[in-house]
């Protein structure tokens, strides 16, 4: 565990909430929350969610939730959200909380003075049950945060759908939950123990913790497929789509998910699951998503993930790195990052091995599972490894661990320079950084040893325990000693507290690869610039435009920014003629053949338009791998199958 501002920040909060207690006891005085209690809430709390009005987006909840006697009572929408590691508990979508006393009279509730999320209802006498009737409205418009009701499909998060008494450990908490599913409608989560009545489906009681570890997915458009045959502890594909074409997978598309999943067992060497249910979503209109649970995970992807095959490669490493979560996050989970109920700030501190090592294991996964060609995966590696040595200058004054902060900070993550401000970069970062270490362990090792005996001995050595075991940065150094000697923590620490001058690329110098840059994009370029048009000049210009010159992302400090040029500026034309990509390009070859010609550009900046002259001469430059003859080639041992493959 680190210690950092979060711990100063609670420390006041508690501080505040305790003199606030003391200093505010008549007027608008509001007391401080309970402290949660591990101990078992009495009774249990019945929970249901009508989800049918497709239309207005709207989910309907009623909830009875039992008192002990009259007093006051805490209710929490949930705040700090498992997966989000911050505070985007979406209170603003909560509506129509209306709470009576045993079905009859209406009790005011009334909003704490400092925690939005918090609702206190003085209890009358005689009143054993509180019984809630509100509404989560969910957006009506991606601009309000991603869509989760389409006439076609469903996402329901539980914790966005209930509130809960404060005072108790969530997973003290027995919640018996039900849904109203649109007519017809399949559906999918790892909530077990489901009764279907018509369209009415009754989950077994569970505690609140696994209820909100377990959200469903529902649609009109439904395939189930089996993806892992164990027979105690199966692994399911749940497949969603806009349309029914949009199901349509071919044997090898979904061997190659099965691989992956024996690949993640034979990584980890054990199960951490009882059963696992991937829910899909393949949708042109439900809000994109990757977010990890225990026995499940939401994957929501475009259009054409099965039916575009070779258009879509980029996301294929998404199932592969939630999977990975059941072990990396879900079972195994940062001690700073554990808390009792969703009302108690996290501290992210160790989001590097959280989110790190399951990006770099994905990315391996997706490699060693044929989702992924070696090459192709080569390519991804090549684009991190670009964007994160050349891309980040913020290293020099942010460094990696401080944006282990970064979800509290700005958990959608839309910034204007991002690569100067930094954003969730010990994702990508992270990856580089494992590979680094995976590289030194075979290296040290002489080839005996790697990551993945790390894997299974920090992750898998506890077959089928469900319940979470917390981890420090000290027990993260320990197993990294166990699997070969070598000041682990030294290494961990300066990749995560310096600031450079660049990224991590000893792993991949170390598995026999450099980056090199050439004038064509690789393919992982090429179809991320098909999705809006977008095409990358980050690494000459310093900059991406969209096909009407609008430009995107800008890098702190190239040579776009250097000569004044910004995110949300236009280029208009190019050497005098109207903007397309295909003439930026040219000019850039222009430029590179003759030393004493600038690349002059006509940019609209609001109302106003201005020349701008860019003395670059440095050709077009796209991100590659290329191998080091001398050096073993440690990266294709990596990426090959454990497993002989089926196909
Ligand atoms: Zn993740």
């Amino acid at each position: 565990m680190q210690p950092g501002p979060r711990q100063a920040g609670l420390l006041a909060g508690l501080l505040c909430g305790l003199l606030c207690g003391l200093l505010h006891v008549t007027g608008a005085a509001q007391a401080a929350l309970p402290e949660p209690q591990d101990i078992p809430y009495p009774g249990v709390i019945r929970l249901h969610v009508d989800a049918t009005d497709l239309a207005h987006r709207v989910f309907r909840i009623t909830e009875t939730v039992p008192v002990a006697g009259p007093g006051r009572v805490t209710l929490l929408y949930p705040e700090w959200l498992p997966g989000n590691h911050s505070p985007t508990g979406p209170i603003d979508k909560l509506a129509g909380l209306i709470i009576r006393g045993n079905g009859g009279d209406r009790i005011e509730w009334r909003r704490d003075a400092t925690s939005m999320h918090a609702f206190h209802v003085d209890v009358p006498a005689g009143v054993s049950q509180l019984d809630l009737q509100f509404e989560y409205v969910t957006p009506t418009d991606a601009s309000q945060w991603r869509i989760v009701m389409t006439p076609d499909l469903l996402n329901l998060q539980w914790e966005k759908a209930l509130l809960y008494p404060a005072g108790y450990y969530v997973r003290q908490i027995p919640v018996e939950a039900s849904i109203e599913l649109p007519a017809g409608w399949e559906f999918a989560t790892a909530l077990r123990g489901a009764q279907r009545t018509g369209d009415t489906v009754q989950f077994a009681r569970a505690s609140l913790e696994t209820v909100v570890d377990s959200p469903l997915f529902a649609g009109a458009h439904y395939r189930r497929v089996e993806l892992e045959g164990a027979p105690a502890r199966p692994v399911r594909l749940n497949i969603f789509a806009d349309n029914p074409g949009e199901l349509q997978a071919t044997d090898e598309q979904i061997e190659h998910h099965r691989r992956a999943v024996r690949e993640a067992i034979a990584l980890f060497g054990s199960r951490q699951y009882r059963e696992y249910d991937f829910l899909l979503a393949i949708s042109g209109h439900l809000g994109g998503i990757g977010l990890e649970h225990h026995e499940s995970s939401e994957n929501g992807v475009g259009l054409g993930y099965f039916t575009d095959w070779t258009g879509n490669r980029n996301v294929r490493d998404l199932l592969p790195h939630e999977m990975v979560h059941s072990w990396n996050g879900k079972f195994r989970r940062p001690a700073d990052l554990w808390t009792p109920t969703y009302n108690v700030p996290m501290q992210p501190s160790l989001l590097w091995v959280y989110e790190g090592m399951t990006d770099y294991l994905g990315v391996v996964l997706a490699g060693r599972s044929g989702l992924w060609s070696p090459e192709f995966t080569r390519e991804m590696l090549a684009r991190f490894a670009a964007n994160y040595d050349a891309g980040r200058t913020g290293r020099q004054w942010r460094n990696l661990q401080d944006t282990t902060q970064a979800p509290i900070i700005n958990y959608r993550g839309r910034v204007s320079y991002v690569s100067w401000q930094r954003g969730k970069d010990y994702y990508t970062e992270g990856l580089l950084l494992w590979l680094d270490v995976d590289t030194r362990i075979r290296e040290l090792s002489r080839g005996k040893r790697s990551l993945d005996d790390f894997a299974k001995a920090f992750f898998g050595a506890h077959d089928g325990r469900l319940e979470p075991l917390t981890y420090t940065f000290d027990d993260v150094v320990t197993a990294l000693n166990t699997v070969v000697p070598y000041d682990w923590a030294a290494l961990l620490r300066a990749r995560l507290d310096g600031h450079g001058p660049g990224a991590p690329l000893d792993g991949l110098e170390r598995g026999g690869w450099r980056v090199v840059y050439k004038d064509e994009p690789s393919s992982p370029s090429k179809e991320s610039d098909g999705a809006d048009g977008t095409q990358d000049f980050l690494y000459s210009l310093g900059l991406s435009a969209a096909g009407d010159g609008k430009i995107g992302e800008v890098f702190w400090n190239g040579v776009g920014f250097k000569a004044g040029l910004a995110p949300g500026m236009t280029i208009v034309a190019v050497d005098g003629k109207a903007y397309t990509h295909a003439r930026l390009k040219a000019a850039l070859l222009a430029a590179r053949a003759d030393a004493t010609r600038p690349i002059e550009l006509l940019v609209r900046n609001a109302d106003t338009f201005q020349t701008v002259r860019l003395d670059y001469h440095g050709g077009p430059r796209h991100p590659h791998l290329e191998r080091i003859e001398k050096v073993p080639d440690l990266l294709t041992a990596i990426l090959a199958p454990r497993l002989r493959p089926a196909l």
